[in-house]
C-alpha cells in the first residue's frame, strides 16, 4: 500500500505495478472516510486486480461562502481506513498539483442537467465536479470508476460527461450506505447537533413513505405532485429543517415528471438545511415495488 502525494509518485507507483495486464478501479474522494466511501473501495477491489483512491478536497467545487475550509479532514484516519478496505494506492495531492498555476481550463457538462436540483443553489458546483473527476481520471487513467448513489445527480453527469466525451472507463454507481437509523452517511454529518442529527432522520423517512406509496397500486400513487407532498409533510414538520428542494424526476435524464411511468425508475431527491449543514438525500421510485439496489449498477 502506498501514498502518491504527486502525479509523479503516482506515475511511479503504476510502474512499480507493472500495472499493464492488471485492471485499475478507482474512487475518488473528499476524504474523511466513512463506510459509505468504504463500500465503493469494497466494490472496486472485488472487480479490479488493484484500486486506487483518492483524497482531494476539490476547491472548483466549492462556491463562494460554502464549507471549503471547515470541510472535515483526517489523513491518517482515511490512509487506514483505505488500505482495511482494500485500496493499493492513495493519491493525496495538493491543490497547486491539480491546478497548477495558470490553469484555466474546465470540463462542463452543459444544460438543464446541472442547473436543477443542487446546481440550482450551487451554480458552478458541477462544473468544479467535471473539470476535476476529469483531471483525475488523466492522472490515475483507470478501468472502472465507482461513484455512490448518494451523490445521485453527480452521478448522472458523471455518466453523462463519460458518454459524450467518450471516455474509455467503464462508471459504477453503488447504492446509498445508511446509518442504522436510516439517515444517509456523509462526511458533513458531524456538524449536526444531537437535535439536528435526530430530526435529520426524517429525509429517509419521508422518501421510504414516497417509496412504499409509489409501489402501493392505490390511484394516484404514481403522481409527482401527491409523491412529493408526502415527503415535504414529513421533513417540514421538524422545526429545524429548511427544505431546498424536494423534487421527483426522471432517474436517468433528470426530466421533469408529472407522474411515474411503469416502466422507468424516478428519482426522488431532497436538499435540506440543518443550521449551517446542507443534507442531500434520495431513492430510487418505481411504479413495480423494488426498493434501493442492493449492487452497484454500471455503464
Ligand atoms: P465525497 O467524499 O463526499 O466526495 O464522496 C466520494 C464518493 O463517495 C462519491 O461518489 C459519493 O457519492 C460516495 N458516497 C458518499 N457518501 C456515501 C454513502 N452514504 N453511500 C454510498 N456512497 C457514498
Amino acid at each position: 500500500m502506498s501514498m502518491a502525494r504527486t502525479i509523479r509518485e503516482f506515475e511511479r507507483w503504476r510502474l512499480e505495478q507493472d500495472a499493464k495486464h492488471k485492471t485499475l478501479g478507482f474512487v475518488p474522494t473528499m476524504g474523511y472516510l466513512h463506510r459509505g466511501h468504504l463500500s465503493l473501495i469494497q466494490a472496486a477491489k472485488a472487480e479490479n486486480d488493484l484500486v486506487a483512491v483518492s483524497i482531494f478536497v476539490n476547491p472548483t467545487q466549492f462556491g463562494p461562502g460554502e464549507d471549503y475550509e471547515r470541510y472535515p479532514r483526517d489523513l491518517q484516519h482515511d490512509y487506514e481506513a483505505a488500505v482495511a478496505a482494500g485500496a493499493d494506492v492513495v493519491f493525496h495531492p495538493s491543490a497547486e498539483e491539480i491546478y497548477p498555476s495558470g490553469a484555466s481550463t474546465m470540463v462542463e457538462v452543459t444544460g438543464k442537467m446541472t442547473t436543477k436540483l443542487c446546481g440550482a443553489s450551487r451554480p458552478n458546483h458541477f462544473r468544479g465536479v467535471t473539470t476535476v473527476v476529469s483531471i483525475l481520471f488523466n492522472i490515475i487513467r483507470p478501468d472502472r470508476a465507482y461513484f455512490g448513489q448518494k451523490d445521485a445527480q453527480q452521478a448522472v453527469i458523471i455518466r453523462k460527461m463519460v458518454r459524450d466525451l467518450h471516455l474509455p472507463v467503464q462508471v459504477t454507481v453503488c447504492p446509498i450506505i445508511r446509518d442504522e437509523d436510516g439517515l444517509a452517511l456523509s462526511s458533513r454529518n458531524i456538524f449536526l447537533t444531537p437535535q439536528e442529527r435526530a430530526q435529520a432522520r426524517s429525509l429517509n423517512r419521508g422518501l421510504q413513505k414516497a417509496m412504499e406509496y409509489a409501489s402501493s397500486g392505490v390511484d394516484g400513487s404514481r403522481k409527482v405532485s401527491i409523491l412529493t407532498k408526502i415527503i415535504r409533510a414529513e421533513i417540514a414538520c421538524q422545526p429545524l429543517s429548511a427544505i431546498d428542494y424536494v423534487e421527483i424526476l426522471d432517474a436517468e435524464t433528470l426530466d421533469e415528471l408529472t407522474e411515474i411511468a411503469p416502466d422507468r425508475d424516478a428519482l426522488a431527491a431532497v436538499a435540506v438545511r440543518f443550521g449551517s449543514t446542507r443534507l442531500i438525500d434520495s431513492r430510487i421510485l418505481s411504479a413495480a415495488p423494488k426498493g434501493e439496489p442492493l449492487l452497484c449498477t454500471s455503464i
